[in-house]
Formats: C-alpha cells, structure tokens, sequence
C-alpha cells in the first residue's frame, strides 16, 4: 500500500468543528485495518534504532498513533493531555489552536533526564499543539529527536513553530 491510498481514506470535513476549518477525519484510515497498519508502519520508519525509548502522544487523536509506534519502538508511552485528566503531579503549558486556545499536562517523573524521546501526532496545523508539547517534554529533560505526524497543512507554516525538532510528515497538504 502506498501514501495514496491512505491519503484517498481521508476525510475533509467543511466548517468543522468551527466556519472555515476543514477538518482533516483520520477515522477511515484507523477503520482500516492494512491502512491503519501502514500508516504506523510510516510514522515508525525513519525512527528506528534511534534509541528511542519513549513516544509521547498528543491528546486524543495522538493517543491512536503515538501507541502503537511506542510499540513498534519497544518504547513507552507518555500521555500529553488535557488540564486536570491526569491523577498525578503535573507540569502545564498553553497553546494556541487553529480554533482556539487550550493547555496541555504532563506527568512530572514521565521522562528520564536526557532521554530520547518521539513526539507523534494526527494533524500539524498552526504548530501550537506541537509547541507547547516540545516545551513540556524539554522542561522535564527530553531529548526530542522527532516529530511524526500523518497530515502537515503546510499553509498554517506549523514547522515554524517546532524549536529545530525535525518533522517527519507523511501527507502534505499546500
Ligand atoms: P495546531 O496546534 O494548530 O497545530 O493543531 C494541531 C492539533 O489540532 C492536532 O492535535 C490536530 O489533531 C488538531 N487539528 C488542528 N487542525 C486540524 C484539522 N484541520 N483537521 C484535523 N485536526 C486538526
């Protein structure tokens, strides 16, 4: 299977969840099972025998590829989530959506000081989201040696916002 065709099971979705956002609904592609298999088999690639031993995933669509390339990786998994979901110590950091703003927490013993780590999401739009979890994993210690992500849309200039952490993009939307 190639790029194209997990491209062909996206769905863009007008005025969602906001006018004037296509939203970008991977659904199809994780409904799918050889696709789905692909699209982790993709992001894991160029991350191999990097001595990763953590992927860190953005909450929620992050949470559907982030674990299984930690897997693929044999290396663990690290939840970026959303004010006052997780039950322990935390460090917050805000960002800025492409519709609207929001903060993102982590654990404060999830990262070994100097350990590699991965960070994996859905969509890389205004680079916010991505920003904000690059601040959260460095200040705990993290060496963030990429970010994987299915869909970049190109035109929101995301890649800006990512501090010099490669981007690793397997769908390029101008
Ligand atoms: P941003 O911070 O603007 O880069 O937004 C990235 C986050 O918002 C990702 O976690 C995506 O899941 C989500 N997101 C933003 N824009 C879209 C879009 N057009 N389609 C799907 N998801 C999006």
């Amino acid at each position: 299977m190639v790029v194209d065709k997990l491209s062909g099971l996206i769905r863009d979705i007008p005025d969602f969840p906001e006018k004037g956002v296509v939203f970008k609904d991977i659904t199809p592609v994780l409904a799918d099972g050889s696709a789905f298999h692909e699209l982790i088999t993709k992001l894991t690639e160029p991350f191999k025998d990097r001595g990763i031993t953590k992927v860190a995933g953005i909450e929620a669509r992050g949470f559907t590829l982030a674990t299984p390339v930690a897997e693929r990786l044999g290396a663990g998994f690290i939840p970026l989530r959303k004010p006052g979901k997780l039950p322990y110590e935390t460090v917050r950091e805000e960002y800025e959506l492409e519709y609207g703003i929001d903060s993102l927490e982590v654990h404060t013993d999830a990262v070994i000081e100097g350990e590699k780590v991965l960070l994996v999401d859905d969509v890389i739009a205004t680079g916010g989201t991505a920003s904000a979890a690059i601040r959260l994993l460095r200040h705990l210690g993290a060496d963030v040696v990429g970010f994987s992500v299915f869909i970049e849309l190109v035109f929101l200039n995301g890649q800006r916002q990512l501090d010099g952490v490669p981007l690793h993009a397997l769908l390029r939307y101008d």
